[in-house]
């Protein structure tokens, strides 16, 4: 490769990297929906949460605090103790560390309290 030839190809390289510095810049901007889960707070009021009066989470016996769910209700599912089921250790629940809500594949597009619990809980397998 003569020295035109790798000023040529250097320079298509910069410009591959700048078009993915671009691509990556300008999704960050469009992506807030992925940024929420940091956001999703009791007061944030940018984000949409489950209620416990919406009819899928009324179907599902959805509470926001699972201590409260009867203990005949919230059973032990194989070796873990209702009392030990929350959304949080659900494995339909993904949520930025720290955050106090996060998103359910059952809701999509809400939040869902980590304190939280339903009938379809089910062991995060790690
Ligand atoms: S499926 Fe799991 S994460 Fe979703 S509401 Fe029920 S317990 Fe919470």
């Amino acid at each position: 490769m003569n020295r035109r030839e790798l000023l040529k190809t250097s320079a298509l390289g910069l410009v591959g990297a700048s078009s993915v510095l671009a691509v990556s810049c300008s999704k960050k901007e469009t992506t807030t929906a992925d940024e929420a889960p940091k956001a999703a707070t009791e007061t944030n009021t940018d984000v949409t949460y489950v209620s416990e009066s919406d009819n899928v989470a009324q179907s599902l016996g959805y509470k926001e605090d699972a201590s409260s769910v009867d203990a005949s209700v919230r059973a032990d599912k194989g070796e873990t103790k209702g009392s030990e089921q929350f959304c949080t250790n659900c494995r339909f629940y993904t949520a930025e560390e720290g955050a106090d809500y996060g998103k359910c594949t059952l809701f999509p597009g809400k939040y869902v309290k980590g304190q939280a619990w339903c009938k379809s809980w089910s062991l995060k397998q790690s």
